[in-house]
């Protein structure tokens, strides 16, 4: 049991209350018994006190009956008539002795005393004699208590009559052992007798007490008990606690007599200690006993709980299985019940969210992370039987371009029907498709060899080759398929799937339908990874630079524009060309950072020279990616914002090409930028197949002919004619019309001569860096009618 458990703390709670109760009860009845024992002793003393006096009363009673015997015997009486002190004395120690008188005397009516059984007679013996009559001759007889020779008496004395008073008998006995031999035998109290003389000390005459223990206690006696002190709660004799009275015996001048009554405490509270033993007993049964069943409770309480915390670490830790079994009526079997609830609940959703985990919702396939697990199977199994396994990976062609202007739910349905194909392809087997994402998809052959593999690669793309109709569109689908297959080409899951995905991209770069995965294509691959993260780099390390070529117009000779193209300055490979990247960024969509980037520096350049009073358009290559962003037109919006320039400073040029990827979405862009104010060219122009009608559409304000009709022109007569025809085209279309490639005098002057607006080539200038144009321009507009005419 923990410390700071519930159960501990509910058990130490129980315990306590209870060890408080039963101390306090404790404590009260202890103290009440003692004060009820203390009580009754002192009761017993009060009636002890009262027998002790009653004793001495008889005792005197005694003495007064026997007394009056003798005074009434007859020849006494003659023998005090006729002065025969002989026989007086004789019969005086007779009587004496038959009731026990120490000493016996005859008294005259003068009060002196005639005769008497001892020698001792001393004053004040007289004096009290003289006293004891004094009352008697009122009363008849009297009683009192002495001091004769140091010791304590009871003194009586009666009249010898005949028929008057002649004479006074007069008896004392001591008190001493006898009577407190009596005491005894009548109570359990210790008695003793103490008597003080001059020197205020007490000693002791007689005692019930030992003889070391009465001499205790006469040390113990204070002075005052002679006359004030009547009693002593306390008094500690031998480690024995006593109650003690004090009652006065006799008293002379000198001498006192006191009598001591003790009551041992601890005698008299033993019954009472036994009943308290008793009650100690019980009050430590009673806490065992509630203990076990507070421990009991506690358990009861706390037994459930732990057993509720146990399931919940279970459920956290995924295990439904276990049932709750706590059948209590209480709140905790409502916690449990609704623990079991929450059980039930949990493990539906986890199959829900295993479903989704592993399911493809939109094609009911298995996902990528399903046939992941299925794949690892496989090869566990391939590896036990020592045969392979192989998979193919597809790609969708154009599937995003469908996607994208077709919207998302005519794509839904699209990978829908895919789906339902290779389903429908692969029949019944054990192989099936999965969806790993997007418009990729997956088959597990287990158990496969290559040629397999390859057979169904064939059969899926002729299957894909029929057009699929959606809703009155048919939509013409291709596909790349990667394969690859274990233990060939990979020896794990993980590896082979990207060794499939190696492949597919080979298939699909190579416009070649199925490609099975080998070294040596993984090796470009790589090689294109590298170089996709070089262009990143590039972009960060700034090594990219902006180089511009000028145009200029052929009526006036003068630059109107310029060309804005890319250069890259690579750390190792040193100047690179865009023909060496350009198409690698275009395939990997890199490209759009890269325009954004050249827009960015033509914006800015476009600025400075604006300051410096070189009123140019400059001309930006745009790629079918480009084209294809919906955002495009806002970007540069923001860049034109940013520096300050206006709209119509820009001609962007785009191949034919470009365009006819996507016409519908490239139209639209066009359209925006156009209502920008930019102007449009259409690139390369004569090397693409658009049908001149589409163009006429298109918001184009440039015609430029391809340089691959310029370079020689002034030779070959065909691309004369060729360019000739596109320059009056463009015009008849109400369009500029640019010439790139111009290398010489001859084909400048040609150009002049048919018409053509502007011409770009390196008899005018080659690209060069965007910073030295100023230069360049003056030396331009000295010099240009001697470079013209040669
Ligand atoms: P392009 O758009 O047709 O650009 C004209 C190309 O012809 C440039 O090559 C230019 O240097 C070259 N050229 C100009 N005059 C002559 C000449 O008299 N004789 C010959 N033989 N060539 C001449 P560059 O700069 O190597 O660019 C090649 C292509 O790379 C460009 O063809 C363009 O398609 C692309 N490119 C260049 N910069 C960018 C860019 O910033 N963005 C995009 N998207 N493409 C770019
Ligand atoms: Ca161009
Ligand atoms: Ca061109």
């Amino acid at each position: 049991m923990r410390l700071h458990s519930l159960e501990s703390r509910v058990v130490t709670l129980f315990i306590g209350l209870l060890l408080i109760l039963q101390l306090s009860g404790f404590i009260a009845i202890d103290s009440a018994i003692d004060r009820n024992a203390r009580t009754a002793a002192e009761e017993d003393l009060r009636i002890n006190e009262k027998i002790f006096v009653r004793l001495l009363d008889q005792n005197a009673q005694k003495l007064i009956q026997g007394s009056i015997v003798l005074a009434k015997d007859y020849a006494f009486r003659e023998a005090i008539g006729t002065h025969d002190t002989e026989t007086i004395v004789s019969t005086l120690s007779n009587h004496g002795k038959r009731i026990g008188a120490d000493l016996t005397m005859l008294v005259g009516l003068d009060r002196q005393i005639s005769a008497s059984t001892s020698t001792v007679l001393t004053n004040s013996l007289q004096e009290s004699v003289a006293n004891l009559i004094r009352m008697a001759e009122r009363s008849g007889s009297a009683a009192t208590t002495a001091i004769v020779d140091g010791k304590p008496y009871q003194m009586v004395v009666v009249p010898v009559e005949a028929p008057v008073t002649i004479s006074w008998v007069v008896m004392a006995i001591p008190i001493g052992k006898n009577i407190v031999n009596d005491m005894r035998d009548l109570s359990m109290m210790q008695i003793s007798l103490l008597t003080s003389g001059t020197d205020q000390k007490w000693t002791s005459n007689v005692s019930t007490l030992s003889d070391d223990q009465a001499l205790k206690l006469a040390q113990l006696m204070p002075a005052e008990a002679k006359n004030k002190l009547k009693s002593i709660p306390n008094l500690e004799i031998d480690d024995d606690l006593y109650n003690a009275r004090i009652l006065p015996i006799a008293k002379s001048d000198q001498i006192t007599t006191i009598a001591i009554l003790q009551l041992s405490v601890s005698q008299a509270v033993a019954p009472y200690k036994k009943l308290q033993r008793n009650l100690l007993i019980l009050t430590v049964i009673g806490t065992i006993i509630a203990s076990i069943i507070s421990a009991i409770t506690a358990r009861r309480i706390t037994g459930p709980v732990r057993q509720l915390a146990e399931t919940a670490r279970r459920l956290g830790a995924g295990d439904y299985s276990a049932p709750i079994t706590i059948n209590q009526k209480d709140e905790i079997g409502d916690l449990a019940r609704a623990f079991s609830t929450m059980r039930e609940g949990i493990s539906q959703r986890e199959k829900e969210i295993s479903r989704l985990a592993y399911w493809d919702t939109l094609t009911n396939l298995p996902n990528r992370a399903l046939f992941t697990d299925m794949l690892e199977q496989a090869i566990t199994t391939a590896k036990l039987r020592h045969t392979g396994c192989f998979i193919l990976m597809m790609d969708l062609d154009r599937f995003k371009h469908v996607n994208d202007v077709m919207g998302h739910r005519f794509g839904d349905v699209l990978l829908k029907q895919v789906a339902a194909r290779l389903t429908a392809e692969l029949g019944a087997g054990a192989t099936k498709p999965a969806r790993l994402g997007g418009d990729e998809f997956a088959i597990l052959l287990p158990s496969a060899t290559r040629e397999d593999a390859q057979d169904l690669a064939t059969r899926i793309l002729l299957a894909l080759e029929k057009p699929i109709s959606i809703e009155d569109q048919t939509v013409d689908l291709g596909a790349g398929i990667g394969i690859a297959g274990f233990p060939e080409h990979a020896a794990d899951a993980v590896s082979l799937l990207s060794r499939a995905e190696v492949a597919m991209y080979a298939a699909k770069q190579s416009n070649n339908g199925a490609v099975t995965y080998s070294p040596a294509i993984d090796k470009t691959s790589q090689q294109s990874l590298s170089l996709l993260s070089e262009l990143r780099a590039a972009l960060e390390q700034q090594a990219f630079r902006l180089y511009v070529q000028p145009k200029v117009a052929l009526d006036t000779g003068k630059v109107v524009a310029v060309e804005a193209l890319v250069r890259w300055v690579h750390p190792e490979r040193g100047f690179i060309f865009p023909d060496q990247f350009i198409p690698f960024a275009e395939q990997t969509g890199f490209i759009r950072q890269l325009t954004h980037w050249v827009m960015n520096e033509a914006a800015r350049t476009c600025r400075e020279w604006d300051a410096n009073d070189m009123h140019m358009k400059i001309s930006v290559n745009i790629s079918t990616r480009d084209l294809l962003d919906q955002e495009l037109p806002t970007k540069f919006a923001q860049i034109l914002e940013e520096h300050q320039v206006a709209p119509a400073s820009f001609c962007l040029e785009i191949t034919e090409s470009a365009i006819m990827d996507d016409p519908v979405r490239a139209h639209q862009t066009l359209d925006k930028l156009h209502a920008m104010g930019m102007d449009l060219s259409i690139d390369d122009f004569g090397t693409g197949y658009s049908s001149l009608a589409y163009l006429k559409r298109l918001p184009v304000d440039e015609l430029k002919i391809d340089k691959s009709f310029v370079l020689k022109m002034e030779k070959d007569i065909d691309d004369t004619k060729i360019v000739k025809s596109t320059i009056d085209l463009g015009h008849n279309m109400g369009l500029r019309v640019v010439a790139e490639g111009v290398e010489n005098a001859e084909v400048m002057a040609l150009l002049k001569d048919l018409g053509c607006d502007q011409a770009q080539g390196y008899f005018i200038s080659k690209p060069m860096p965007a910073a030295n144009m100023a230069q360049w321009l003056s030396d331009w507009k000295t010099h240009h009618s001697e470079i013209i005419t040669g």
